[in-house]
């Protein structure tokens, strides 16, 4: 293992979108690879041709790449020296073939001819004598149509009549299969657990079980990363590489504990209803017709996301939440994934975009906002240009504290654009009395004479038109800032009057001042 080169693959089925729990399958594996100078692959599983969904590879590719995950090798990523990397394509060349004789030759393998007609019966006649788990094993097969039951000559009649058949694993009775998994630590199964496995399907296509152990012999992979939901079939994985003679370069497992939902009560669904995305990017599902949202297209920054995806299920030792992708690939390790399931947290994502906002340059959150601000002030018929850019700027920087997205700089700061048409009616109702009126004329009066309109002048003025008038700065606050905002809360208020700037204060002042006149 020391003089070995560090190699990861991620091996998606290209059988639907690519939802988060796979992106995290592809972000540990990547980190892992990073932190080791080693090599990160994506390996497409694309053997079970009745799953295949179209646009999917693309899906995953394009994935990938949003969320700065790349594979140094592998489809989409440029060629390496284990080309090719679909396993359809590999399927061609004959490579699971070889294996798959090698298997039958040594007598761990067998044919089987059964048809679906005759498994159904078995599995009906192991129900009736109350076999709690039906399995096609080393007691059944020897009542079924396969080469270790039939006879050498029924079998090749069988064979030349061009009878359809499987590639069997001839799983031994009784054995004990240890294996270690970096996450779970010793697993011990008996083979009794464990059924024949399909290993070629009579299309000729190898299943994933022998696909993929021939591929990470083959690629050279060190370490194989995946769902928890292959850990029962381990085991047989186990045998088939022994049967090979290719146990001393098995990678080492890591099985993936599952995301669950919120409550904790089983397994996060892609039709979560939480309204935080459970894939990357938007993706239509061609054969259902669903549509499902992306983070991407939701505003989520891609580093929001990854640092929230590697705390699912991952703990620094530390309290460290924000990591960098740098930092996230120094301080991975699978020791520290979690044996049990992780809890997504739809609040907590949304916490991780706002901690990237605000840490973003002003001027960067301008650039984002604009195309939305163009929008926005197009259908008002305004025009974007009349704002500048250091007044944009200016915006994003108040707004930014009060936003989970880009696109809440709009609802919480679109009075910085558009004076107010209305206002908060229960602040006017409670604070609006017969010295109101007075009391904002003394302000515009105090504003007018202001030379350079800082936040602290205003307030200066702002205090003194309290005393004049003698009233607690503290009643009027939020009346002043409903004036000119229309809305109770906000930035902070001197900032906020500051960069709506002198004229259009005063303005919406005396504009409210009438409004509520008869009040
Ligand atoms: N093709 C398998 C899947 O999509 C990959 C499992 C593995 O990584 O070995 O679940």
């Amino acid at each position: 293992m020391e003089n070995k080169r560090v190699r990861l693959r991620f091996a998606p089925s290209p059988t639907g979108g690519l939802h988060m729990g796979g992106v995290r399958t592809a972000l540990f594996s990547y980190l892992f690879a990073k932190k080791y100078n080693g090599d990160f692959i994506l390996r497409i599983e694309d053997t079970d041709q009745t799953r295949f969904v179209k646009g999917a590879e693309e899906y995953i590719i394009e994935s990938l790449k949003w969320c700065g995950i790349e594979p140094n090798e592998g489809v989409g990523f440029g060629d390496g020296p284990h080309a090719p990397y679909r396993q359809s394509e590999r399927k061609n060349m004959g490579i699971y073939k070889k294996y798959a004789d090698q298997l039958i030759s040594t007598g761990h393998a067998y044919y089987a001819f059964d048809t679906p007609e005759e498994l159904d019966a078995m599995r009906k006649r192991l129900e009736l004598a109350k076999v709690a788990a039906p399995q096609y094993n080393s007691v059944t097969r020897q009542n079924m149509r396969n080469s270790i039951a039939l006879s050498e000559d029924e079998v090749k009649k069988l064979m030349d009549s061009g009878c359809p058949y499987v590639i069997r694993l001839k799983v031994p009775r009784n054995e004990e299969i240890r294996f270690h998994d970096i996450i779970r630590g010793w697993v011990v199964v008996n083979s009794t657990q464990v059924d024949d496995k399909v290993l070629v399907k009579s299309d000729g296509m190898p299943t994933y079980h022998l696909a993929h152990v021939v591929d990470d012999i083959e690629m050279e992979i060190t370490h194989a990363v995946r769902g928890e939901e292959w850990l029962p079939s381990a085991p047989a994985h186990i045998l088939i590489y022994r049967y090979l003679g290719c146990e001393y370069k098995m990678p080492l497992l890591a099985h993936l504990p599952l995301i669950l939902k919120t409550d904790g009560n089983g397994k996060l669904s892609k039709r979560d209803k939480s309204g935080i995305p459970m894939f990357p990017l938007n993706w239509s599902d061609p054969a259902s017709g669903e549509n499902y949202v992306g983070y991407r297209e939701s505003g989520f920054f891609k580093d929001a996301f990854i640092n929230m995806l590697a705390l699912l299920g991952w703990n620094p030792g530390t309290t460290q939440e924000i990591f960098s992708q740098q930092e996230l690939i120094e301080a991975f390790s699978f020791e520290r994934v979690h044996k049990s399931g992780a809890k997504f947290d739809p609040e907590k994502t949304k916490w991780f975009n706002q901690q990237y906002l605000r840490k973003k340059p002003n001027k960067e959150l301008a650039e984002l906002f604009s195309p939305i601000l163009n929008e926005k002030l197009a259908i008002a018929n305004l025009d974007i240009q009349n704002f500048s850019t250091d007044f944009i700027i200016g915006v994003c920087n108040l707004v930014k504290e009060k936003s989970h997205f880009i696109d809440d700089f709009w609802n919480t700061g679109h009075y910085f654009f558009i004076a107010p048409t209305s206002y908060d009616k229960e602040v006017i109702k409670k604070r609006w009395n017969s010295a109101s009126a007075n009391f904002i004329n003394a302000v515009i009066i105090l504003f007018e004479d202001i030379n350079d309109f800082t936040a602290a002048e205003a307030e200066a003025a702002f205090k003194a038109a309290c005393a004049s008038q003698n009233i607690a700065a503290g009643e009027v606050m939020q009346l002043f800032r409903v004036c000119l905002s229309g809305i109770g809360g906000g930035p902070v208020l001197f900032e906020m009057v500051e960069l709506i700037g002198k004229k259009e204060v005063i303005n919406r002042l005396a504009k409210a001042a009438t409004s509520f006149a008869g009040n």
